[in-house]
């Protein structure tokens, strides 16, 4: 009797510890559709071992695209919006690997700094060292592809991007239109800024919208200051925040 008793209580418990592990797993599992509603991927450009262009100083694009994005992603925060860095540790595998990472989110923007043609660089004397530059070109820069599966949500985006950091004061550089060889990429609306740029891999490959933004060129030395500023840098990402909260908001 005792034993049985004892086997009912035994029983009893176990029972309703069962019930308190399935409510507390259901409470803490993530609940997966909140999570992904709404945030918007920062994809940080080029990698360590591969970090892009070299500045007029020397110093590499990831490192400007790494400070921007987080400052950027802080900013779009800020505005309400759940926002997240896809290679934060510039040690993602591949160009595709970047749209896997950025899955469910409302865009993926990939941020980046830009360069020009290399025919059109000299060379001068920063701190002893003989580098590289070129002052003919400036300004921002954002790129959709037609191939992007949600073209439409994309350009719209990237619309409003350069609309907000026009307002801002920011210039859009445009001459990645012009009718040279490796440029020629033409304006999907170019009072603000975009231009069509079919074939990249991040914009093409990502199942949701996605925009590429050159925040400026950094083989430009006088932009390259105004780049490392970060002041300026604040500014420019709360209006790209701005720009983006708008479009995903729709
Ligand atoms: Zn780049």
């Amino acid at each position: 009797m005792r034993t049985y008793r004892s086997g009912s209580l035994t029983a009893v418990l176990l029972g309703a510890l069962c019930l308190w592990l399935l409510v507390a797993a259901a409470e803490a599992a993530p609940s997966p559709k909140p999570e992904l509603r709404g945030w918007i991927a920062v994809d940080i450009g080029h990698t360590l071992a591969l970090p892009g262009a070299t500045s007029a100083r020397g110093l590499t694009e990831f490192s400007f695209n790494l400070t921007f994005g987080g400052m950027l992603a802080a900013e779009i925060a800020a505005a309400g919006a759940d926002a997240r860095l896809v290679n934060g540790d510039g040690m993602i595998e591949s160009l595709p690997a970047r749209g896997r990472a950025a899955a469910g989110s409302r865009l993926l923007l990939a941020v980046h700094h830009d360069s020009v043609q290399p025919r059109f660089f000299s060379t001068w004397t920063h701190e002893g060292v003989e580098r590289p530059f070129s002052d003919r070109n400036s300004g921002f820069s954002l790129f959709v592809s037609r191939k992007n599966a949600a073209l439409k949500a994309s350009l719209a985006c990237a619309s409003a991007m350069g609309a907000a950091l026009r307002a801002a004061g920011f210039s859009p550089s445009l001459y990645h239109a012009e009718r040279i060889a490796g440029e020629a990429k033409p304006f999907a609306d170019r009072a603000n800024g975009v231009h069509y740029y079919d074939n990249l891999i991040v914009l093409k490959s990502t199942q949701g919208p996605a925009v590429l933004f050159e925040a400026g060129v950094i083989v430009n030395r006088d932009e390259e200051l105004q780049l490392l500023d970060d002041a300026r840098r604040g500014r420019m990402a709360r209006a790209l925040a701005a720009g983006i909260v708008s479009c995903t908001r729709r």
